[in-house]
């Protein structure tokens, strides 16, 4: 969002004055309550919905004047609307980046920025372990245009040091990863990006910025799916791409041409997700880190994969980088795929669903579902193995969660 699109004129000037002064040194629940929400001349108390397509100029003059761009101001939804960018203002603050684009999901949120940055011939080193519709992007549609990507081992920073190419431009990833946990040494990799000239992009999605602040972290870009945590009640599809005022500059000329452009309602749920956004993931993470170490102790428990457990190859990483080790977890059961299933049936309280980040537990066997489309090579590289369970660690009690636990391992 640059300048020139703000909404402006001298009422909102001056609210926009009161909360930057109100808001300097303010925490991170502070900008997560308050951070880009200018009152309207009504004066509402929360955050108005602007539920309108276009907007009406005082006359035909300043009509011309707001299209040519020569006055500030709304034009068009597509373009630009009022609860739209308190949502922007908001995450921009949250994550410490100068601008963020809203988008209508996380997945128009990484093609946005990739269609913002890259051109046919460039060159993208990509983390084996990302989202799978993210790997089917790069690979398909990317590749498509002239845009090739290299797929790395997320925690091997040798693979990403020999992928790197002169022509590329963009490195990728998600961390923690999904479902194992892996963590990635952001800073590592961020230096790898800059001395090639290229810029790493980070999905923040799995910490949210309550847990972990990746552009702090050397990153240059970081990307959500704001369906997940920063809704946390499953609610809304959404996107948002937050780093320095030109690059998203760029992403927002893409996105207003393109048209993959969050709606006013969606943005409204989001902001009212993003105020408990700092208490919902310490809640997740104090639950998560309880069902961890209660699976560990099960003899029908193979293994299980949390960062938030000390003998997980990526903990001290975690414990660096981020807050808190987050709300999801896998393990394996003793057994293949149907022992697998038999657990996933035995639960009463998870919803089996492949969707994370929500106040209600959620549990997957990623094998047969969101990883389903993958060859069986990859899935072996991955560490997707016929016998492993993912769990969204809701908000629920959490000794029901345990108890729901234990009927799966009763029918093992
Ligand atoms: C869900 C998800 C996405 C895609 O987001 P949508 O909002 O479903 O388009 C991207 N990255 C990660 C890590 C996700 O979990």
């Amino acid at each position: 969002m640059s300048k020139k699109d703000l909404g402006s004129n001298a009422y909102l000037d001056q609210q926009r004055a009161i909360l930057n002064e109100a808001l300097t040194d303010a925490g991170l629940d502070t900008l997560a309550v308050r951070g880009g929400h200018l009152r309207s001349p009504e004066g509402e108390h929360t955050e108005a919905m602007f539920m309108t397509s276009s907007y009406v100029f005082d006359s035909a003059a300043a009509a011309a004047a707001r299209f040519s761009g020569e006055n500030p101001g709304n034009v068009y939804s597509r373009y630009t609307n009022p609860t739209v960018r308190y949502f922007q203002e908001r995450m921009a603050l949250l994550e410490g980046g100068e601008a963020a684009v809203a988008t209508a999901s996380g997945m128009s949120a990484i093609l946005s920025t990739c269609m913002a940055l890259l051109k046919a011939g460039d060159h993208v080193v990509c983390s084996r372990s990302v989202f799978g519709t993210t790997n089917a992007l790069f690979t398909k549609y990317l590749g498509k245009l002239g845009i090739e990507t290299s797929f790395v081992t997320l925690t091997d920073l040798d693979s990403w040091r020999q992928a790197l190419k002169p022509q590329t431009k963009l490195l990728f990833l998600e961390t923690p990863s999904n479902p194992l946990c892996e963590v990635a040494d952001v800073p590592a990799i961020a230096a790898l990006a800059r001395a090639q000239g290229a810029k790493l992009v980070v999905d923040n999605c799995f910490c949210s910025p309550a847990l972990q602040k990746p552009l702090a972290l050397g990153a240059d870009i970081i990307v959500h799916s704001a369906t997940k945590y920063l809704d946390g009640q499953g609610r809304c599809v959404g996107g948002v791409v937050v780093g320095a005022q030109a690059d998203m500059d760029e992403v927002l000329a893409f996105v207003r041409t393109a048209g993959p452009t969050m709606s006013a309602f969606n943005a409204w749920v989001f902001l009212k997700g993003l105020e408990t956004l700092r208490l919902r993931m310490d809640a997740h993470c104090a639950s998560a880190q309880k069902l961890a170490e209660w699976l560990a102790g099960q003899s029908k428990i193979e293994q299980v994969y949390y960062a938030g457990l000390p003998n997980h190859p990526g903990h001290a990483l975690a414990k660096q980088q981020q807050r808190g080790f987050g709300g999801v977890l896998s393990f394996k059961v003793v057994g293949d795929r149907e022992a697998a299933w038999r657990f996933i049936d035995a639960t009463r309280i998870f919803s089996i669903t492949a969707n994370l980040g929500d106040a209600k537990t959620t549990i997957v066997h990623p094998a047969t579902t969101t990883h389903g489309r993958l060859s069986a090579e990859d899935k072996a590289q991955a560490g997707i193995t016929e016998n492993l369970i993912r769990l969204s660690v809701g908000l629920e009690d959490v000794n029901d969660l345990i108890a729901d636990l234990a009927r799966g391992v009763d029918a093992l």
